[in-house]
């Protein structure tokens, strides 16, 4: 295990299960790391021996998350994990963890995820909205529609969510930077009070988009009246900063296990050497560890211990997602990491400066929040 982490954020035993029903989706959004070359798709039964193995774990917490590619692709297998998971809540504590682009929330699973929502407490929905539909529809393409409108459809499908109950997941690119207070006021003058606001991962963004983006966050920040009603919870998060990876697992549609859900990001053949083992032999919790501790000396001598002396490297640590992927594009590591920090120290700042907050207790932080003209 790396050093500068053991016994702190590291653990033998993966505490986060990602699963990936399929890499298809029904949108095509041009910003998605998802690769989509594995052409499985998960079974009922894999999924189950999947979630045994992980709820067998020596573990009194532990999270399972649906969040890469969409899960509401299939609602019928969807519903069937769910219930199936919802049934084991005797295994401890049980977090979980949906996130969906709306396209398929409507019907019986729409019905369905109200009421596990209303009943579960540790059910979370997250939904992905860039705000208004001029931004929204800029990157995230209907996959069998090319004309049609992912916004019109998905928003129909938001707009009568209970807003307490959701999280909206609000991805910025550096295209859509110059139109960042319509969209953050068009999710909150919509009434949602849970916020992630995220960049685009994977992009280098041109450092006048970034201090652009700077700029804005800071005076939305700024003009949060905290006075105001509502508690809301706000956040503004790199998804690649690191210390979360060391707890994650996926369960790939192959049924085999994988270091985390970041390795989609390669093609297909080339993520099979980050198995880490299967739904029949169960996981290599060893393999796994020596996978992260081989990885992270790697980037540390590229990057010549760069994250070691940060300042931040306790919240965003090393980004290995970023470095097995500039690994595979044979890209230069320290100019992709350079154009990371950058942002990372954007998103930092911004974070500690709403509550003094860091990464790892974001999620229990409150603030109230309103557009001083919302
Ligand atoms: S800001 Fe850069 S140097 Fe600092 S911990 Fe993050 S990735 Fe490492």
């Amino acid at each position: 295990m790396p050093d500068i982490l053991m016994n702190s954020q590291i653990q033998l035993c993966p505490s986060q299960l990602e699963i990936t029903f399929s890499e298809d989706c029904n949108q095509r959004c041009d910003y998605c790391w998802v690769h989509k070359s594995c052409f499985k798709k998960l079974k009922f039964s894999a999924a189950k021996k999947g979630i045994d193995i992980f709820l067998d774990l020596p573990l009194k917490e532990r999270t399972i998350t649906f969040t890469t590619s969409e899960p509401l692709l299939y609602p019928e297998l969807y519903k069937k994990i769910l219930d199936y998971i919802l049934s084991k809540n005797n295994s401890g504590k049980i977090n979980i963890i949906t996130t969906t682009n709306g396209l398929n929330l409507n019907g019986d699973i729409k019905s369905y995820i109200i009421k596990v929502l209303n009943k579960y407490t540790n059910f979370r929905l997250n939904i992905s909205l860039d705000g208004n539909k001029k931004s929204h529809d800029a990157h995230r393409k209907l996959a069998r529609l090319k004309n049609g409108s992912a916004f019109d459809i998905s928003w129909d499908n938001f707009k009568d969510l209970p807003r307490d109950k959701v999280r909206v997941i609000f991805t910025v690119t550096p295209e859509e930077v110059d139109f960042f207070e319509d969209n953050i006021g068009f999710i909150i003058n919509n009434g949602f009070v849970n916020i992630d606001i995220f960049p685009q991962v994977f992009t280098a963004w041109p450092k006048n988009k970034l201090e652009a983006l700077a700029g804005k966050l800071s005076r939305f920040i700024e003009n949060i009246n905290m006075d105001i009603v509502k508690a809301s919870n706000l956040r503004v998060l790199n998804r690649l900063w690191g210390t979360s990876h060391y707890a994650k697992l996926l369960l790939a549609p192959d049924d085999n296990f994988y270091l985390f859900e970041w390795v989609e990001a390669l093609p297909y053949p080339e993520r099979k050497s980050y198995i880490v083992g299967n739904v029949k032999k169960g996981i290599e919790l060893n393999k796994r560890a020596d996978f992260f501790n081989v990885l992270f000396r790697e980037a540390t001598v590229k990057s010549s211990g760069k994250c070691l002396k940060c300042n931040f490297k306790n919240i965003c640590s090393l980004p290995l997602p970023l470095y097995i992927w500039s690994k595979y594009h044979k890209n230069d590591f320290n100019k992709n990491l350079s154009n990371f920090c950058s942002i990372a120290d954007v998103f930092i700042n911004l974070s500690e400066k709403i509550k003094n907050d860091k990464r790892n207790e974001l999620d229990s932080k409150k603030v109230n929040l309103r557009l001083k003209n919302g």
